[in-house]
């Protein structure tokens, strides 16, 4: 297969329109069979539920190249099955979560002239994603709903390797107590942009939020999962009903039990431990793990002794364990590796 002419470790974190993508129709009841189209265009009506109630929920996760030339995915089945949490929360029918592997391997077979190089650093993301369709003007779920999923190269989430960054304590809350924090919809992200655009303006790379509640808790930023490393070696990650479950996080857990032996707790972690804390980093798909090297709480600094410079020994182990995982390099947890091509 003849690979795009594309810059590879120089493409950004963007839309690039790829060749086909796949979609499925639910109405009367049932899902129909779904396809590959090239069509990257919708039309819906102007009273689709999604766009007056903001009806719809998405998953995100990667293919890559491996050392060994194949391409694979990382844990699908994991993407499917919280997409079919998120759908639940909002009403929405659930895609079978076998059809949502398959339309996976569909999409990334159809696109793999899109799948960076093994040692580019780029990868290629894939967005699913599901929306009522018909029109809603009272309130109430739609009748009819759309799955897609598309794909898109993106580049290196760190070019020139990852740098610690520093976060702030936000005054808005992301989530409230029995709401929609723990599933993947774009209303969680909605609300967050005002929040992000002017952290970003005061400085800022990212936002800790607090749980609403109290607001003496650790919860998560935006996008992605805390995880902390204490003096006596323990991986720390904050549990909360309003976390989304990072797929990331869950399988850094597990990495760091059953490849690095270390103890794990996962709990409540009070923002008053984080100045305690060796190391400190963010989660998710998108970057693997980001390190943070500082943490602002309304002009207080809690510098992480790992510093500004890189990331901490631990975390670094933990990025290096799973990313070698996932390139092929270390051999994966049975499930884990999904091949594609
Ligand atoms: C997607 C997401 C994450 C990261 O989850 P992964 O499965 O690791 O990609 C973390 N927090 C929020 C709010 C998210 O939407």
């Amino acid at each position: 297969m003849e690979k795009k002419d594309l810059d590879w470790s120089n493409l950004g974190f963007g839309y690039v329109k790829t060749d086909k993508r796949y979609v499925s129709n639910f109405k009367n009841g049932a899902w129909d069979e779904g396809a590959l189209t090239d069509d990257a265009d919708i039309v819906l009506n102007e009273c689709a539920g999604v766009f007056q109630y903001a009806q719809t929920v998405f998953e995100g996760l990667k293919a890559y190249t491996t050392e060994d030339g194949h391409i694979v995915t990382f844990r699908p089945d994991l993407n499917a099955s919280r997409l079919a949490d998120s759908a639940r929360r909002l009403e929405m029918p659930v895609f079978p979560e076998e059809r949502f592997v398959d339309a996976v391997q569909k999409v990334v077979e159809a696109n793999a002239a899109y799948v960076p190089p093994y040692g580019s650093g780029a990868t290629l993301y894939i967005r699913p994603y599901m929306m009522g369709t018909n029109p809603v003007i009272g309130v109430k779920p739609a009748d009819e709903y759309q799955f897609r999923m598309f794909c898109t190269p993106v580049g290196p989430y760190f070019k020139g390797g990852a740098k610690p960054i520093t976060i702030r304590v936000s005054d808005y809350d992301r989530a409230a107590p029995c709401g929609t924090g723990n599933i993947k919809a774009g209303l969680n992200y909605a609300m967050s942009l005002h929040a992000i655009v002017t952290a970003h303006a005061d400085g800022f790379d990212e936002n800790m939020y607090l749980d609403p509640k109290t607001r003496t808790k650790v919860e998560e930023t935006g996008g992605a999962n805390f995880i902390f490393v204490t003096k006596d070696n323990k991986l720390v990650t904050p549990k909360s009903d309003s976390i989304l479950p990072s797929i990331t996080r869950r399988s850094l857990v597990y990495v760091a039990e059953h490849y690095l032996g270390m103890k794990v707790e996962h709990r409540e972690v009070y923002f008053d431990e984080v100045k305690d804390f060796a190391e400190a980093g963010l989660c998710g798909t998108a970057a693997v793990i980001s390190p943070i090297g500082k943490i602002v709480d309304h002009g207080k600094e809690i510098l992480i002794p790992s510093g500004m410079e890189e990331m901490g020994p631990v975390t670094k182990k933990l990025y290096d364990t799973l990313t070698g995982i996932q390139m092929g390099r270390i051999e994966a947890p049975e499930g884990w590796i999904k091949r594609i091509l």
